[in-house]
């Protein structure tokens, strides 16, 4: 079987991967004096890349004196770019072989000798194209007949050097069918093009990097096999072809696989070594390179490599990405968070969007009640619509029975009343026309998360997240937080806490929504008072990771009337002071609709507190709209 390798003019030794190996003493290196042995100092240039004379063709070239190679003082991989001989000098050998990455497995090399000269349907196509056949042929591009589908067709053969050698070959027919040869290496094709250069354009096919060659560059490479390139096909490349580039132009298509392709080549590369290309000047505009030369010529092009920007570095901000948002605090202040109208309560708490609240509280305090009233008033007050994952309120039809309570001020029912004759007869305590109104109101206000199909943290925030994009929500409430499914694994249960609350925290980052947990108490050691989110059963994180910090204590033994309870709010944790206070506070509860409301402190002599319990309006909250209703 023959390769179609380069045929030097000399005899040289090779490396196993097909560089010619030259003896330093046989250089000629400009700027570069030699010492007595007549080896030459590579440090004088005072450059990593430096230019010289072609051990191989130079002196029986017509133009001797020129340095036609580009030489890697670094690697000692060297390319002349008149006749194509590939080198790495003699004493760079043992780094070279050392530092390079080693083929995993044994892949043969492909059969060259059917490849023939660039002919006609070749030519044509090409020429279609605006890429001239010898820009192609120097690139080691062939033509080749081969069999798809059963039918022997024309087809072009890109062949991938690596040194001196073919290594790989794909066919690719003008109808666009293409294949290569699978027991052959996949490695990024033309890749010796990054040979002495410190720049190097990566395109995402052969034909788009033959389009960068027609505008004047010779440091283009194309990934391996389009799109879908595994950017380990880079990995044996690193040290000899790639350290030593300061800048890639990142020159796929524009499509979407192509930029999921930029991403994955940015990350590989490091971002600050990248630059990214778009097809567009003005308003003109192509999928990839050599669209771009057919439709608009090599200015375009040159246009577009010229104003590639930086690659953003992911995971990174500038001062400048948050610029006008400070700008804005500077200018209006912080904008005020959002109250409920629980008189103490509002003055210690105030809420934003993007935060977590966690809420603990003993059994039977109505943690979950408050919840739900919370969520609700910000939702009416304000607007924040809510997502409610609420897996012991159950069954749903109950659960919205008693948030209807709370919105319509009076049990959502008929009463059972008896006339004077004696007569039963089941009596509205709101009309249904209001009650309509208020499942209206509901539904398209509050929504349920249910655990069908799984009840693991990720799968409950995109449901939250899809509500969000559809509905626009901005509240989410997960009651109670044992009912989230911990992760999977060897951990301990406090860290996996820690994992879901990372990731609640951080999502409500994201998203902007306001996330309540409601979270039951550890057992209280007996005469222990739970009094600080320490209490929250399993770890020490939930206060770690709280915005916000809510224990919730009955306090009824102090309360002034029978009607109402009376609940101790202590505000364990405010993160930031711009939205409340740590401190102790009061709200009375009605039970007869589930809403909460205002009690006044009032201080007496030696540290002993009364509270007043102030009436809590029993209208429908819907009446304060405009509509006309019944009330
Ligand atoms: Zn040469």
């Amino acid at each position: 079987m023959q390769n179609d390798s380069f045929n030097p003019q000399k005899q040289w030794e090779q490396t196993s991967t097909g560089y010619y190996i030259v003896p330093i003493d046989k250089l000629d290196v400009k700027g570069a004096p030699k010492d007595n042995d007549g080896k030459p100092d590579l440090k004088a240039p005072g450059k990593t890349i430096v230019r010289c004379k072609c051990p191989d063709c130079s002196d029986t070239r017509k133009h001797q004196d020129e340095h036609c190679v580009r030489l890697d003082t670094m690697t000692g991989l060297g390319k002349c770019y008149n006749c194509g001989f590939k080198f790495v000098i003699s004493s760079k050998v043992a780094d070279y072989n050392k530092k390079r990455g080693y083929q995993k497995k044994k892949f043969k090399l492909p059969d060259t000798s059917k490849l023939r000269p660039i002919d006609g349907i070749g030519i044509n196509y090409l020429l279609d194209r605006k890429i001239q056949p010898q820009t192609a042929a120097k690139a080691g591009v062939r033509s080749a007949t081969r069999t798809f589908d059963g039918i022997e067709r024309s087809c072009l053969a890109f062949t991938y050097r690596e040194g001196n050698k073919v290594v790989n070959i794909q066919y690719k027919t003008t109808s666009k069918d293409f294949a290569v040869e699978t027991d052959c290496e996949l490695i990024p094709w033309n890749i010796d093009a990054a040979i002495g250069h410190d720049t190097l354009i990566v395109t995402e096919g052969m034909m788009d990097a033959l389009a960068l060659m027609e505008c004047g560059f010779d440091n283009v490479i194309s990934v391996s096999n389009g799109a879908e390139s595994d950017v380990r096909t880079f990995d044996r490349f690193r040290y000899s072809h790639l350290d030593g580039i300061r800048t890639f132009y990142l020159a796929g298509d524009m499509d979407e696989p192509g930029v999921e392709l930029r991403q994955k080549l940015a990350l590989y590369f490091g971002e600050a070594r990248c630059r990214i290309v778009e097809w567009r000047v003005g308003d003109d505009a192509a999928k990839d390179a050599n669209e771009m030369l057919i439709e608009h010529g090599v200015d375009a092009v040159l246009q577009c490599i010229n104003h590639a920007q930086l690659c953003p570095i992911v995971g990174v901000e500038t001062i400048d990405d948050y610029r006008e948002r400070t700008k804005y605090i500077w200018e209006h202040g912080i904008a005020p968070g959002k109250t409920v109208g629980w008189g103490e309560f509002d003055d210690h708490v105030q809420f934003e969007p993007g935060r977590t609240v966690i809420i603990v509280g003993e059994p039977n305090t109505g943690k979950s009640t408050f919840a739900d009233d919370l969520v609700l008033n910000l939702a009416l007050q304000h607007g924040w619509k809510a997502a409610l994952y609420s897996p012991e309120m159950f069954p749903p039809e109950r659960h919205i029975e008693r948030l209807a309570t709370t919105i319509a001020g009076r049990k959502f029912r008929k009463e059972l009343v008896q006339t004077e004759r004696g007569v039963d007869y089941r009596k509205p305590l709101i009309p249904e026309r209001m009650a309509d109104r208020i499942l209206d109101w509901l539904c398209s206000n509050v929504f349920f998360i249910t655990e069908t199909s799984g009840r693991t943290i990720h799968k409950l925030l995109h449901r939250a997240e899809q509500l969000q994009h559809r509905y626009g929500i901005q509240q989410l409430l997960l009651d109670p937080f044992n009912y989230i499914q911990l992760p999977e694994g060897a951990k301990s249960d406090t860290m996996k806490i820690g994992d879901v609350l990372a990731e609640i925290e951080l999502f409500a980052h994201r998203t902007g929504l306001l996330i309540f947990v409601v979270v039951h108490p550890s057992k209280p050691q007996k005469g222990e008072q739970i009094d600080s989110l320490y209490n929250a059963s399993g770890s020490a994180e939930f206060r770690n990771r709280a915005d916000y910090g809510l224990v919730l204590v009955n306090d009824d033994k102090q309360r002034t009337r029978k009607d109402y309870h009376l609940l101790k709010i202590i505000v364990d944790k405010v993160r930031d002071d711009a939205m409340g206070h740590k401190g102790t506070c009061h709200v009375s509860f009605d039970p007869q609709n589930y809403r909460h409301g205002m009690v006044q402190t009032i201080h007496l002599l030696g540290e002993v507190n009364q509270y007043n319990i102030l009436d809590i309006s029993p209208h429908c909250w819907l009446d304060q709209t405009k509509e006309p209703t019944l009330f």
